[in-house]
């Protein structure tokens, strides 16, 4: 009887080995346009500028490179979340096969990082920029371009915040592409985290690789990062958790401070402060 329960004991535990080593990585891909190598301008990113459909190929191109890495890795959950402008950029048929694509914004305060959840892994950045007015960056800014965004004191790039948000859900960002403005930012952000800078602003211009190396370097990176997972902690923000929002113009500030509990900290800026970075994102989304 005794032995009987060990081999059932040892029956159960490989079971559930077996099960674990067969869940592979899930993995969370935010893909935002302004850091696609080749990008310069702000008609390269709207709709309607005439180059728009080069760079949505070339924005789905350094998504795929991802996608390829994230499966040399051993991932079998790709999620791709199209991040820029009105989040229908990437082009659904030429994506990964194995990359589930999501489009369009719900309204949710989780915005670039929509679908992310405890479940995943790891988060990648592909495509991403530097903050408002940053050296060595290319279409610099932060969300709508009208604000500074700081938490906990430090002005945040877009990475950042997302990054917070997947820290939210203990998920570590492991790689980032972009300008190498952001890549700095990153570095310090995600310390042993994977990056890859497609271009160098010089003021206005850049000099940037040809896009099909971004693209190797991208499925390299990618692959690296996610087989050293655990380089990586997530970037969690110390409670209470403050967000205040320096606005350029001050009718966006007045309109600010109407969110409950926000305060107006002075003539352009507004700031939040709670435990829950959920409700400081809620806040953020009424606010800019
Ligand atoms: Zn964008």
């Amino acid at each position: 009887m005794k032995k009987k329960a060990i081999l059932l004991c040892m029956i159960l535990f490989l079971t559930a080995f077996v099960a674990r080593a067969e869940k592979g990585l899930k993995v969370f891909i935010s893909v935002d346009m302004e850091g696609i190598s080749g990008v310069i301008h702000w008609e390269d990113v709207s709709r309607s500028g005439k180059d728009y459909s080069l760079f949505r190929r070339l924005m789905t191109e350094e998504a795929n490179a991802a996608v390829k890495g994230a499966l040399d890795a051993g991932a079998t959950e790709i999620l791709v979340r199209d991040s820029h402008g009105s989040a229908r950029n990437i082009l659904p048929d030429q994506l990964h096969p194995e990359a589930i694509l999501l489009r369009d914004w719900s309204g949710s305060p989780l915005s670039m990082m929509e679908g992310i959840d405890e479940t995943f892994d790891a988060v990648i950045f592909i495509g991403y920029h530097a903050r408002e007015g940053l050296p060595d960056s290319v279409l610099k800014h932060t969300m709508t371009g009208t604000i500074d965004v700081f938490l906990n004191g430090k002005n945040m790039p877009e990475a950042g915040i997302n990054g917070a948000i997947a820290g939210y859900f203990d998920v570590p960002v492991v790689m980032v592409a972009g300008d190498l403005g952001l890549v700095k930012q990153a570095q310090e952000l995600f310390p042993g985290a994977e990056c890859v800078a497609v271009k160098e602003g010089i003021g206005k211009a850049a000099k940037m690789l040809h896009p099909t190396k971004a693209q190797e370097m991208i499925m390299k990176k990618t692959k690296e990062a996610l087989l050293n997972l655990k380089k990586v902690k997530p970037l969690k923000l110390k409670t209470p958790i403050t967000m205040e929002i320096r606005y350029k113009d001050e009718n966006d500030a007045a309109r600010g401070s109407w969110f409950p509990g926000a305060k107006r900290t002075g003539e352009r800026t507004v700031a939040f402060t709670h435990n829950d970075f959920m409700e400081v994102l809620k806040f953020f989304m009424f606010a800019h």
